[in-house]
């Protein structure tokens, strides 16, 4: 039964225990009451500017839950990463430099959040620039100290300032979207950039037809952006889109941010005629119209080539570091 669909389809006006993180508004819509496993997560969407947030927030049992599962799996794979993670964390992060090279000077000084096992920082690193993470993971910080040789240190957001050294690019990849105050991030990280400094975010677009309608939602995050809400949250604090790419099949949303005045005067954080767009598209993408489009197929594909390709590069390399060190000498060659 297609759940999520019939609930959009009723269309009432639903209560929050949040107000929205953008508009402040708390008129919402319900838009799903579980999340991609089947378990109960009620989702809602803003009317007046189409945010979507998990509300109620996951109580603390659903979180440790979460964090027990995915994260623990995820550590075991840091402590010591099998040579197929450290190949596909280094493949990306090298895509995430060909993305940033053009908007970097010579030896900027660059911070990752949420950094991992700092692959990023290292490709950045070999490439001559002044990087660094920070990561709340302590396994992801020590593997990438010890093996990388790379700054990441551990913590969360708040427990860092970085308001007297600052940045002249912050970068954000898939973290915003967890974070339980997404615009009060965005601020204190601008306030971590240099002047005309730049912020470069990615989040999924909850848009995105890439997963099937009732995979869409997670525990893990707490907001779901499209690009028209994610690009007015920066700019009501002082974070202007200067180059917008939506990544090829998953639509995952990447905005290079530049820091502006930190007050807009008369900008509008409601944005209608959005929600009604988001509203709509997340009607129109029912189970049926996925499984009978072409994204699943190519889904699979996709994945199973990409298991394939990676045996094949990581056979015979003895270990992790070896594996980030040849995906970056080649890519550099
Ligand atoms: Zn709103």
């Amino acid at each position: 039964m297609d759940r999520n669909s019939d609930l959009l389809t009723a269309g009432a006006a639903a209560a929050c225990s949040v107000p929205c993180n953008l508009c402040g508004s708390t008129h919402v819509r319900q838009v799903a009451d579980r999340d991609r496993h089947g378990d109960p997560l009620r989702t809602v969407m803003c009317v007046e500017c189409g945010l979507v947030w998990t509300d109620p927030r996951p109580d603390e049992a659903a979180n440790r839950k979460f964090y027990a599962h995915d994260y623990r799996v995820r550590y075991k794979a840091a402590a010591s990463p099998k040579l197929k993670h450290a190949l596909r964390e280094t493949r990306r992060a090298i895509a995430r430099f060909r993305r940033v090279e053009p908007f970097l000077r010579a030896g900027a000084r660059v911070l990752d959040v949420g950094a991992g096992a700092g692959f990023f920082p290292f490709v950045l690193q070999s490439r001559g620039f002044d990087a660094r993470g920070i990561e709340p993971n302590q396994g992801f910080c020590a593997w990438g100290c010890e093996v990388l040789g790379v700054q990441v240190a551990s913590g969360f957001l708040q427990d860092f300032d970085f308001v007297d050294e600052p940045f002249d690019l912050i970068t954000l990849n898939h973290v915003l979207e967890h974070l339980p105050d997404p615009g009060a991030a965005l601020g204190i990280l601008r306030g971590w950039l240099k002047p005309e400094g730049l912020l470069v975010v990615e989040v999924p677009d909850v848009e995105s037809d890439w997963h099937a309608p009732d995979k869409r939602f997670h525990i893990g995050h707490l907001y779901n952006f499209n690009r028209e809400n994610l690009v007015r949250m920066a700019l009501t604090v002082g974070l202007a889109a200067q180059d917008i790419l939506i990544q090829p099949d998953t639509r995952h949303i990447n905005v290079v941010f530049k820091r502006v005045a930190p007050e807009q005067p008369g900008i509008d954080r409601r944005l209608p005629a959005n929600a009604l767009h988001v509203e709509a598209t997340l009607r129109r993408h029912t189970r049926l119209r996925h499984y009978a489009s072409p994204v699943p197929h190519l889904r699979t594909l996709r994945k199973l080539a990409g298991y394939v390709g990676e045996r094949f590069a990581v056979a015979g390399i003895p270990s992790a570091r070896a594996v980030v060190e040849r995906e970056v000498r080649k890519a550099f060659a």
